[in-house]
């Protein structure tokens, strides 16, 4: 299977935001230039970014 590098961009800055291959969806992921935070979504092949409100410690687990 040929490595897909999944980006998405960031909607604030427009920034390409790389996430690692084996992301999860649901994960939280933070842009690099604004840091913004985003929960990732995963669309089959694609990959959306979901703003993230709240704290980090609230979500999940
Ligand atoms: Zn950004």
């Amino acid at each position: 299977m040929a490595k897909v590098k999944l980006t998405a961009v960031c909607k604030v800055c427009g920034s390409e935001i790389e996430l690692p291959e084996d992301v999860m969806d649901g994960e939280i992921t933070s842009c690099p230039t604004c840091g913004t935070r985003y929960i990732v979504r995963l669309k089959g092949e694609k990959v959306e970014l979901e703003e993230f409100k709240g704290d980090v410690e609230d979500y999940g687990e």
